[in-house]
């Protein structure tokens, strides 16, 4: 199942995220586009060695090879770590404590973070799927919810 442009959310912290995002590039465009525009999550997925990779690297960190394509990725996976963070570490999250980041180990392989939604006690290995969540900025960024059964 490809992550669903209906699972888009308004971030509840406040503030913007252009203080927190990385600058778009040439190299990020697609990723964050994607997001933006239809909600879909992309993976670079690498055309030497076929294994995916996050964030957005224009180098492969397994093979060193620059070819690649960009594929839309299922959206569930399995949490890997997690965190609490009591104190706000950026100041959007202020109003959010206590809140959840994991780690989350992507279906495709390769993990990544992010904010955990309505996961009040987060258990390593639970499976989880992507939720997208609109800045006040209109920037759109990926966090990880419970996923439901059979996902
Ligand atoms: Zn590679």
């Amino acid at each position: 199942m490809a992550v669903d442009a209906h699972t888009v959310s308004e971030f509840p912290g406040t503030g913007a995220a252009s203080d927190l995002m990385p600058s778009r590039t040439d190299d990020t465009e697609a990723f964050y586009s994607a997001l933006d525009n239809d909600g879909r999550l992309l993976l670079q997925l690498c055309r030497a060695c076929n294994r995916h990779r996050t964030p957005t690297v224009p180098v492969c960190p397994h093979c060193g090879a620059r070819e690649f394509t960009w594929t839309a990725a299922a959206g569930t996976g399995r949490l890997y770590s997690w965190v609490r963070y009591h104190r706000p570490y950026l100041s959007p999250f202020a109003s959010l404590t206590p809140y959840s980041v994991g780690l989350v180990e992507l279906a495709e392989g390769p993990r990544m973070f992010g904010r955990l939604v309505g996961i009040p006690s987060p258990v390593i290995g639970m499976r989880v799927r992507t939720v997208l969540e609109r800045w006040s900025d209109g920037v759109v960024v990926p966090a990880f919810g419970a996923a439901e059964e059979g996902e």
